[in-house]
């Protein structure tokens, strides 16, 4: 590890590869003996477009997508920028969408598509603290698409199945498990992920959606929030973010040098499990804020101390230990740790040890 480096939980953005953030600081300092640094480039010249046409065919390979059948975006506005831009584009006068609530974030994916058309809740773990995925639910074969979130960051709960939609189009948010773990992701008809967790900086959204779905997205809506502009412009239509794109690029090599995605799915069920069973052995010190142990995430780990007056010591320790980012979001409290793709094992394990060590001495 860098010698200066902490263990980063922190749910996004968050960490990257070492090997790629030394290879983005040479692109910083130049690229391709151009004598300018990316951050300098046109993302007209050739330097760019190189960087540009690599990184939208490595997204396709790495997600196991055909060109042919699939188009790469890469857009701005973050995931929540989606939440609106998927029903603007999707839903006109008489047409309408089916979410299914499993967090927070789907919650807002669904509160700002109401704002633009008929978006309906087909199903929700609300009542419960969405502690669960919901699994019982019935799709209308009329639905435009059904949308879901893959991976609920907030709360710690992960789809290992994709739910049954019929052919309704099945759309998901992914991301924060973009590229975690092996998926037949010909079954969605689109994906998007704000990069930030596991694909690189914040300041670029990544899609990839079916070509025959995107042909259906509407045309009079203002240009720079429709789908088709991006697709016919090679995600090229306005100045993208470069540097955000390049750093994907590199983060998609890492993942393909690594082994793809069955090498990447199996170092984080490896590491979530380390976790995982600390929190079960010692369930009477700590608890898992997720009861479904079925769709435990491999991604965020969430969980409280019985105790919750102990919060503010484990934190201090965690901290003198360097390991940084523990908190559970806001509006949940308790713990979270965050282990995206690049998180080290070496860390995870150092965390399941102060579990250990700490309920021992506190419990
Ligand atoms: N969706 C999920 C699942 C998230 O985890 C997040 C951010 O944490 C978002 C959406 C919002 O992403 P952005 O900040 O890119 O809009």
């Amino acid at each position: 590890m860098m010698s200066h480096r902490i263990y980063n939980f922190s749910a996004g953005p968050a960490i990257l590869p070492e090997a790629v953030l030394e290879e983005a600081a040479q692109g910083v300092r130049e690229i391709n003996g151009s004598g300018m640094s990316l951050l300098e480039v046109s993302h007209r010249g050739k330097d760019y477009e190189a960087i540009h046409a690599d990184a939208e065919q490595r997204l396709l390979r790495v997600l196991g997508l055909s060109a042919d059948d699939y188009v790469p975006l890469f857009l701005q506005g973050g995931a929540s920028g989606q939440f609106a831009q998927l029903p603007l584009n999707f839903l006109s006068a008489g047409q309408h969408a089916e979410y299914i609530i499993g967090g927070d974030w789907g919650a807002k994916a669904l509160k700002e598509g109401k704002n633009l058309g008929d978006v309906r809740e087909i199903a929700s773990s609300k009542a419960d603290k969405y502690a669960y995925i919901p699994k019982q639910f019935t799709v209308s074969p009329d639905a435009r698409y059904v949308h879901i979130t893959t991976n609920n960051t907030i709360e710690g709960t992960e789809y290992f199945d994709l739910p049954n939609v019929g052919d309704v189009p099945l759309v998901a948010d992914c991301s924060s498990d973009f590229t975690a773990i092996q998926r037949d992701n010909s079954k969605f008809a689109m994906i998007y992920a704000g990069a930030q967790k596991n694909a690189g900086p914040a300041g670029v959204t990544i899609v990839a959606a079916r070509k025959s779905f995107l042909d259906t997205a509407r045309t009079d809506i203002p240009a720079i929030w429709a789908y088709k502009t991006h697709r016919d412009a090679n995600s090229l239509y306005n100045t993208p973010p470069t540097f955000a794109i390049y750093v994907v690029g590199l983060v998609l090599k890492w993942i393909e040098a690594e082994g793809g995605q069955a090498v990447i799915e199996k170092r984080n069920k490896e590491k979530a499990a380390i976790l995982y069973n600390a929190l079960d052995e010692l369930s009477s010190f700590y608890e898992p804020a997720v009861t479904a142990k079925e769709d435990r995430s491999l991604m965020n780990v969430t969980w409280r101390l019985r105790n919750a007056d102990l919060e503010a010591e484990f934190l201090a320790e965690a901290k003198a230990a360097k390991l940084d980012g523990l908190k559970g979001h806001r509006s949940v409290g308790g713990f979270r740790a965050s282990i995206y793709n690049a998180f080290p094992v070496a860390g995870v394990q150092t965390l399941a040890d102060l579990l250990r060590d700490f309920a021992q001495r506190k419990g």
